[in-house]
């Protein structure tokens, strides 16, 4: 009797098998080669018989090169910072295409000379924001903050109010952040009140700016009171405004989140904002303000280590001059479309035996933005046993009620087939 083992296929003829030819230009043979190497090791130990080795390499492989997998965003939380925030319009992800190979981000292709770089991202965001004497573009706005501390307030203190020592997330807090730099902090002010009397008695020649935080992820209410920003431009001193989200201009439906264009008419030295949130684009921290201020930031040394690529300025710019973004879509859609999307939804899934029913939800922005604004939604609700299923098929919600609750808020109508699909294979 011949050892069944002597049966499982050689490795080269596993490689060079033709079923495997199409992953192998998709993954290179070394990551194929992984697996053809861990099937057989099961097959050698009797797991698999040696007829399924093929099968089983081909059942195995990863669907792509890169271990970050696309999700459906089904929290309802419209920027969500673990789901990547902002998702971008296909024009940016075809500006990402366009622009990955050589280009000319930094050269001019008239004159052969080099040119600067991602000037047409930058044109369209002062475009956006006409009040905006210059502009400069960072990896995040946590690095556009340090990199004003760097230049503007070295060895000077950075004054602000008790109120806005913000923690952005995982750990990170904004006055620590801004320590790190070299200059000072200097807090003003209680964690509910302060007032312009209190700023103003801090100012003097150690001051290298005061420092405006929207409070985005957190809102403080009952006895407050903090100055408005045009009060603080008036102390006499330049005004940093960490707008946060991002918007360029007022929202209607967000009237209590800053906007760019207005905290420069209220006097603001410079204005910092989050490329991935509400404007809706690539990571990136955004810079707007006086020029000469822009210009100090842009040619201080620490802001070649803040740089960003060209995929940023290509995805970035189609952001702003192309079609709407998924952001603002997501934003705009009303309840009753939302509400329709969800009842047809259901009622494919109960025609094919799930248990969904139609439940009417709370969405909200996220992502540090428009804390205590509610979205009305709607979401489809299966039983609670489907969401870890449905999370390791690539479809986030969250559980209430002892229900699985998939709100629409986040995901575009073009992916209601894509949710349905995928909440059936999970019966
Ligand atoms: C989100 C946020 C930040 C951090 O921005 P990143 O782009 O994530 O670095 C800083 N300040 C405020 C007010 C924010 O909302």
């Amino acid at each position: 009797m011949s050892d069944p083992r002597r049966r499982i296929p050689r490795t080269d003829a596993l490689l060079d098998d033709p079923a495997l030819s199409p992953a192998t230009a998709l993954l290179g043979r070394h990551t194929v080669k992984t697996v053809v190497l861990a099937i057989q090791d099961r097959a050698r130990a009797g797991q698999i018989p040696p007829e399924d080795v093929l099968p089983a390499v081909l059942g195995e492989l990863p669907k792509r090169p890169m271990s970050i997998s696309p999700v459906l965003n089904a929290t309802g939380v419209i920027i969500h910072t673990n789901l990547g925030r902002a998702p971008l319009s296909p024009a940016a992800v075809q500006a990402l295409i366009d622009a990955a190979g050589y280009t000319d981000v930094e050269f001019d292709l008239s004159t052969g000379a080099r040119a600067r770089r991602g000037a047409g991202a930058l044109a369209a965001i002062r475009d956006a924001v006409p009040d905006a004497g210059d502009v400069h573009v960072v990896n995040n706005n946590a690095a556009a903050l340090m990199l004003c501390a760097c230049a503007l307030a070295q060895d000077k203190e950075v004054v602000l109010s008790k109120g806005e020592l913000v923690e952005i997330g995982d750990g990170f807090r904004v006055p620590e952040l801004l320590a790190s730099s070299g200059a000072r902090l200097r807090e003003v002010g209680t964690t509910n009140r302060t007032t312009v009397c209190d700023f103003a008695e801090a100012l003097g020649e150690k001051t290298g700016f005061v420092l405006k935080v929207h409070p985005s992820n957190f809102r403080i209410s009952g006895f407050t009171s903090t100055p408005a920003l045009r009060e603080l431009t008036e102390l006499g001193v330049p005004v940093v405004a960490d707008i946060g989200s991002g918007l360029f201009g007022p929202h209607p439906g967000l009237s209590d989140e800053p906007d760019a264009a207005s905290a420069l008419q209220a006097g603001a030295a410079l204005v910092t904002a989050s490329g991935d949130k509400l404007i809706g684009g690539p990571q990136a921290g955004l810079i707007l303000g006086e020029a000469d201020l822009v210009h100090q930031l842009r040619r201080h040394p620490v802001a070649r280590a803040m740089r960003v690529d060209k995929l940023v300025f290509a995805a970035l710019e189609a952001t702003l001059r192309g079609p709407e973004s998924p952001v603002k879509a997501a934003l705009r859609t009303p309840h009753a479309s939302l509400r329709e999307r969800a009842e047809r939804i259901a009622s494919s899934l109960q025609e094919s035996g799930v248990d969904a029913t139609v439940v009417d939800t709370e969405s909200v922005v996220g992502g540090g933005g428009a804390p205590g604004v509610p979205l009305w939604s709607a979401a489809v609700s299966v039983p609670a046993d489907y969401l870890p299923r449905l999370r390791s098929a690539g479809v986030v919600g969250r559980l209430e009620h002892d229900r699985s609750i998939l709100d629409l808020r986040a995901i575009p109508e073009t992916d209601d087939r894509r949710l349905m699909g995928l909440v059936m294979r999970c019966r």
